[in-house]
């Protein structure tokens, strides 16, 4: 690189740095956040177990709700139940399989009386809601229940949702929204789930 396009490039650099800089000390309010992470890619739940990971890392305070998936094994759980975390898990109840809307409505609405819990826990720094959105689209929890638990949650308690087709009123109340689009995944290539990496 010649001495003069060294310049240029630091140039660069230093105008990119002051307009970080700029925004950084723009950003002046705390709160907690309100994150959906939506999308048919693969990492919805991984990053929202990461953040769970994130807080406690810092010796902070986090729970977590599964719905759908909590009678499976999951790594995430194994670790973090041993370090604190409280995980609630919706009930065997729960059938998906056969459609029964009688059963799994009453499997959601209890793990949901237990989000409610979480949500309202002002010692609580992060709430995973880990595939609520699926209790939304299925009609068996109330779009607009969710959103006055948690617009009426304690200010700093930052709250996650995962899971596929988020309603459009979580949007649209959520700070921030990732979409994890699929580009491509090793199941549609016929490789199975692996422990450890998929679960
Ligand atoms: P992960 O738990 O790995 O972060 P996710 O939460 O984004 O995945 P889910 O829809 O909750 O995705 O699916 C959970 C399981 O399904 C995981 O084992 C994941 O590997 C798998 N999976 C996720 N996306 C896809 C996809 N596009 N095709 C096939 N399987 C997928
Ligand atoms: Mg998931």
């Amino acid at each position: 690189m010649s001495e003069q396009s060294k310049d240029k490039h630091q140039q660069r650099q230093q105008k990119l740095k002051d307009q970080v800089d700029a925004r950084i000390a723009a950003a002046q309010q705390e709160k907690g956040i309100f994150q959906v992470i939506t999308g048919n890619g693969k990492g919805k739940s991984t990053s929202g177990f990461g953040v769970v990971a994130r807080c406690v890392g810092h010796g902070k305070k986090a729970a977590v709700c599964q719905y759908i998936k909590g009678t499976w094994e999951c790594g995430e759980r194994n670790l973090l139940q041993g370090v604190g975390v409280e995980f609630v898990v919706m009930g065997t109840g729960f059938t998906w399989n056969t459609q029964d809307k009688e059963s799994d409505t009453a499997a959601a609405q209890a793990a949901w009386q237990e989000s409610k819990r979480l949500l309202s826990d002002a010692s609580l720094d992060v709430v995973l809601l880990d595939e609520l959105t699926y209790m939304v689209t299925y009609g068996y929890i109330d779009v607009d229940e969710v959103l006055e638990a948690i617009g009426n949650r304690p200010p700093m308690q930052s709250v996650i949702i995962t899971g596929r087709a988020a309603h459009r009123k979580l949007i649209e109340l959520a700070d921030t929204v990732s979409e994890v689009r699929n580009v491509k995944h090793a199941f549609d290539a016929g490789v199975k789930a692996l422990q450890g990496f998929d679960y």
